[in-house]
């Protein structure tokens, strides 16, 4: 990645892992990173993992054998010798070969693109996901310390294969996972991706899900969701688990067609929310949502914070039972709205920034807090 741009800031985030779990020695381990810095500090990311692993049977007999969930904290296998050489072939090509492939094809043309990002883009391999997450671990807890605001993550992992172990193909869809509750940022994010990569990849449609992930499997992307970032997790539509985790995850199992459409969905979803200004505040100094009823006591009265860049605001509703927007009306640059008869009880609003090119932002959702419940009041008898 040094090689693709001088804009490029490409480095080694490194950390001393001591012996626990799958890894039977203490070991230091590098997410390879590389920062396009853009004209603020928030970071937008595209990663993959570059480890890989094999296992005896792969993932598919422990698919076709066991309940889809484990216990993750059951004690592993005792190792029979830490030392011994770890020779088990494990190519890794789609698991996570694809992502890592996709993240720094990504990170060669958005640095030679010549354009200037709003965002900071972070293209990061992450290290020891087989492990338990442990590079993505590491890095989400560092960035959380270090308060860096981080507004996406956008994580590959097996991404570049379009026939399933079942017989079933399907080349024309991605899925997107992402973290609930429905109007988490993950979920803002999820929304992002489908409505901007449909717009310039009409070919390749983005199938949301709403769950974290597939059962009993996990992925970089929720240890940034442990410490509170947004992140989704992009997945082929169509696996072949004896593939996985096994060493026939070799190119034969890889359509580059179909990763190359993934890419250009990544990409275009990257660049639209790297591009765009950072999405309007929507809760007030104690973060309570700033959405009344006024004037008339039945309306729906929507403000905002100005996001630095904006030039016009883009107001977003749904039914209060919907996963999507379905409505949407582009305002000037205001920092307030009503809606005449729209019983703010009845539906979801948010709001986007819109800059001078059309570049828009994340939709920062108005939510209402969780009411805190003390116990009721009994009287002793
Ligand atoms: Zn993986």
């Amino acid at each position: 990645m040094t090689s693709y741009s001088p804009l490029l800031k490409v480095s080694f985030d490194s950390y001393q892992v001591a012996k626990q779990g799958r890894v039977t020695r203490d070991v230091e381990v590098r997410n390879v990173m590389a920062m396009l810095p853009g004209q603020s500090a928030r970071r937008i990311y595209v990663s993959g993992h570059y480890d890989t692993v094999a296992r005896p049977g792969g993932q598919g007999t422990a698919n076709a054998s066991g309940p889809a969930f484990r216990d993750p904290d059951a004690p592993l296998a005792p190792v029979a010798d830490p030392n011994a050489p770890l020779d088990n072939p494990a190519p890794g090509v789609n698991d996570d070969g694809s992502g890592t492939a996709l993240t720094m094809e990504l990170a060669r043309v958005f640095s030679q693109s010549g354009l200037t990002f709003d965002a900071t883009l972070v293209f990061m391999c992450h290290v020891g996901e087989e492990q338990g997450l442990f590079g993505a671990r590491l890095h989400a807890e560092k960035a959380a310390v270090e308060k860096i605001r981080i507004d996406a993550v956008l994580n590959n992992d097996i991404v570049g294969n379009d026939k399933g172990g079942n017989g079933i193909v399907d080349g024309a869809t991605i899925r997107v996972y992402s973290e609930g509750p429905e109007d988490s940022p993950s979920r803002e994010v999820a929304r992002f991706i489908q409505r901007w990569a449909s717009r310039y990849v009409p070919s390749h449609r983005v199938r949301l899900m709403a769950r974290p992930d597939r059962f009993g499997r996990g992925g970089d992307h929720s240890a940034y969701n442990q410490f509170g970032f947004p992140a989704v997790g992009f997945r082929e539509s169509r696996e072949n688990f004896s593939h996985q985790h096994d060493p026939r995850d070799t190119f034969e199992g890889i359509s580059p067609d179909y990763l190359a459409q993934d890419a250009r969905g990544n990409a275009a979803s990257a660049a639209a929310l790297a591009l765009a200004p950072p999405a309007p505040g929507v809760t007030g100094d104690r973060g309570q949502p700033t959405i009344g009823r006024q004037p008339s006591g039945y309306d729906a009265n929507l403000r905002w914070t100005a996001s630095p860049g904006a030039v016009a605001y883009r107001v977003f509703w749904r039914e209060a039972w919907g996963p999507d927007w379905q409505h949407d009306l582009l305002v000037g640059n205001v920092t307030e709205l009503v809606l005449l008869h729209m019983q703010i009880d009845d539906y979801v609003f948010g709001v986007a920034a819109v800059d001078a090119d059309g570049h828009e932002s994340l939709v920062s959702p108005y939510v209402a807090p969780p009411r805190a419940v003390g116990p009721v009041k009994t009287v002793p008898k």
